[in-house]
């Protein structure tokens, strides 16, 4: 390839030269220097300059089939050969995002049965938030259109998906959001619970946040509620097993349609298909993108439920929306190949059974009494572990969200990738991972912290 003509040290100047990094404070990076990944295998990313990384985020929670899958990228090469591009406009389809949509129908709840896609997970985002304003302006309601979100909520980094996401420092630099959408707070237990508190009546207090704004708003003016079953880029916040269903229970009653996003937890990582399947709920859109096609292409799927795809086939009328790429070809090869590989492996069955649990019995081994770590919180392939300063008074390092940033670059000098969000690290490893990887990663995390630990404590950063 011709990027091997080039030195890393060329690279990070030409970065530096012409690349604006996504999510990136630039007078930072043009500093500190960019890392060159440049190829990859099974569980392993490999930089320019020779080391092998255990990537535990899965790229970015997408990559769940792992890399170096050459079917995929036979099924990529084969399409694009044939047909490497046609729209689904004007009364034209394709053959690929057609059974994509067919057997999106088959692993969904089933009470889900049609598909609109496009690129992106935040794009999906947009896609629902339209289709929920115009599903109830079909029914005659239009004045029934605020959506609630939460609090550390991330749908995404359109215009509209930031609206509908919660994070106060992104929101601002909306200068000015889509109107309409309020936030409550996220069931967050280990921050949000009052002392003595139960996880079970925190869920519920976390629930009846939505209620009251729901009420406050007044229910006929509410189009939906929109949520991660698990928030994700929030943290990896896991709710008490008592708030998915109490919300559930609110939005019928008021007769609140309920979006879930799981750009992030479908296709697999909960240990089903969708963590809908894995909560027991029933949404009437089910956002999904990242694990869709493992990321070997840019793909989304919004999940459309009978009940709004019926009103938008029975009353009629265009729906003005779409994207150029809607159901691109190529994507939808990859994803058909990459949601058989999931099947044939048995990838989902390993992560509820045996993966999944494991996960979480190694970090509790590994990490569960290491004075730095306030709580480990897994499901599925997500993990989190809190960081504090205190143990017992869950004192955090100062300033806030610092601590972390250590433990990570040392977890990546020691050849794990993972992330840090505020006070709290996080993983999202593929789903190929096995029991001996899972310990090859925990025995990294905890050399990061223990390192971490002296620095901290000496107050050496
Ligand atoms: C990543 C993410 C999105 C946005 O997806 P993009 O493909 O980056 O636009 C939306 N929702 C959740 C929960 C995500 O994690």
């Amino acid at each position: 390839m011709t990027y091997k003509n080039y030195s890393t040290e060329q690279l990070r100047a030409i970065d530096n030269a012409h690349h604006l990094h996504p999510f990136t404070d630039h007078k930072d990076l043009r500093q500190a220097g960019t890392r060159v990944i440049a190829r990859a295998d099974g569980p392993f990313v490999y930089d320019t300059e020779g080391n092998e990384i255990l990537d535990g985020m899965a790229g970015l929670w997408c990559v769940n089939a792992g890399y170096g899958r050459e079917e995929l990228v036979e099924a990529a090469t084969a399409q694009m050969r044939e047909l490497p591009y046609y729209n689904a406009f004007f009364r034209c389809t394709t053959p690929t995002p057609t059974l994509l949509a067919q057997k999106l129908a088959e692993i969904a709840p089933d009470h889900i049965n049609q598909v609109f896609y496009g690129s992106s997970g935040s794009e999906a985002n947009d896609t629902a938030l339209r289709l929920v304003r115009h599903y109830w302006a079909l029914e005659g309601k239009p004045e029934k259109n605020i959506i609630i979100s939460r609090d550390w909520a991330y749908h995404g980094s359109t215009v509209a998906a930031t609206s509908l996401g919660g994070m106060a420092a992104m929101r601002e630099q909306l200068y000015g959001a889509v109107p309409n959408i309020r936030h409550v707070m996220c069931p967050y237990a280990f921050e949000l619970a009052n002392p003595g508190e139960s996880d079970h009546d925190f869920g519920l207090r976390a629930a009846k946040a939505v209620e009251d704004a729901i009420l406050e708003a007044g229910p006929e003016n509410v189009a939906a509620f929109i949520g991660e079953p698990i928030q994700g880029a929030g943290g990896v916040k896991i709710p008490p097993e008592s708030y998915w269903p109490e919300i559930q229970r609110i939005c019928d009653k008021h007769d609140v349609l309920l979006m879930l996003d799981e750009v992030i937890t479908g296709y697999g990582r909960t240990g089903e298909w969708f963590a809908a399947q894995s909560m027991n709920i029933k949404p009437d859109t089910i956002t999904t993108a990242k694990g869709l096609t493992s990321g070997y292409q840019p793909l989304s799927a919004l999940l459309v439920g009978d009940r709004i795809a019926s009103t938008l086939v029975e009353k009629g009328g265009e729906f003005y929306h779409g994207y150029t790429y809607s159901g691109h070809p190529v994507a939808c090869a990859v994803a058909l190949k990459n949601l058989e590989i999931i099947e044939r492996e048995g990838l989902i069955g390993r992560v509820r059974d045996e993966t999944g649990p494991y996960l979480h019995e190694a970090l509790q081994a590994g990490l569960g009494d290491h004075p730095m770590v306030g709580e480990i919180r897994t499901f599925g392939l997500l993990a989190a572990i809190e960081v504090v300063k205190d143990r017992d008074t869950r004192e955090r390092f100062q300033p806030e969200g610092s601590a972390p940033v250590v433990i990570r670059d040392h977890a990546i000098a020691n050849g794990l990738m993972m992330r840090a969000v505020m006070d709290t690290m996080i993983m999202s490893p593929p789903l190929i991972w096995t029991k001996e990887t899972i310990d090859m990663a925990v025995d990294r995390i905890r050399k990061a912290f223990d390192t971490a630990e002296k620095e901290l404590r000496q107050g050496r950063r």
